[in-house]
């Protein structure tokens, strides 16, 4: 599962090499040069950490790394901001907006990256080989298996996908095209009732000691997986 990142950035160039540099070292790559964009998008596709430049036409990318992690749904999503300033007060100011990193143009690619991969995995201990765990639920990529209190759960390898996604984005909502995009790969074609196909025979490997319950429609919206309520 490839993880997306947006790029908040008005100067084509930097998007550009942005976008090559990260797509190249697997990462998904979304990019818009407007901050109020950015916000939209933000909802809309849930990215998995935001790259913002300072210096944006509308909204400075300082005000839009303070609007995301005033926000509830957005706090714990990462920021990582562009600059070409160097003083050290700047540097203070972008980090006390709630940035998690700062990166100073020129930047090379291999820096670029090595900042986000960091980032991630600050926010993200577990790789993507780790088993996950919830409650007596658990996932293990490496063999492919799920079990649930100690039995072995039958599934397809897209149950198998869905499952490791939700398990890995717990308590958040995502609408059917999100889960696509995520779960499917952005660029393959399939009808959004398809997600609901696979979210029916999930429920169903999971009903074994009542485990559908973590899958949880939410009207109008989309899916969530929690073990809570
Ligand atoms: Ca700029």
């Amino acid at each position: 599962m490839r993880s997306l990142i947006l790029v908040v950035e008005d100067e084509a160039p930097i998007r550009e090499m942005v976008r090559f540099a990260a797509e190249r070292a697997g990462f998904a790559v979304a990019e818009t040069g407007d901050a109020e964009r950015a916000l939209v998008e933000v909802a809309d596709r849930r990215p998995d950490l935001v790259l913002v430049d300072w210096m944006l036409p509308s909204m400075s990318g300082v005000e839009l790394a303070r609007r995301l992690k005033n926000n509830d749904s957005t706090r714990s999503l990462p920021v990582i901001m562009l600059t070409a300033r160097g003083e050290e007060d700047d540097r203070v100011r972008g980090l006390e907006s709630g940035a998690d990193d700062y990166i100073t143009k020129p930047f090379s690619p291999r820096e670029l990256i090595a900042r986000i991969k960091a980032v991630l995995r600050r926010y993200r201990p577990h790789d993507d080989d780790a088993a996950v765990v919830c409650d007596d639920l658990s996932l293990d990529p490496v063999n492919h298996r799920v079990t649930a209190k100690d039995a072995v759960l039958d599934m397809g390898p897209t149950e198998f996908r869905l499952l490791h996604f939700f398990m890995t984005h717990p308590d958040r909502v995502y609408s059917r095209d999100q889960l696509l995009d995520q779960v499917w790969g952005q660029n393959v074609y399939v009808d959004e009732r398809t997600v609901d196909v696979h979210i029916r025979r999930l429920r169903k490997a999971l009903d074994v000691h009542g485990h559908d319950r973590y899958i949880q429609t939410v009207r109008g919206s989309g899916y969530r997986f929690s073990s809570k309520g």
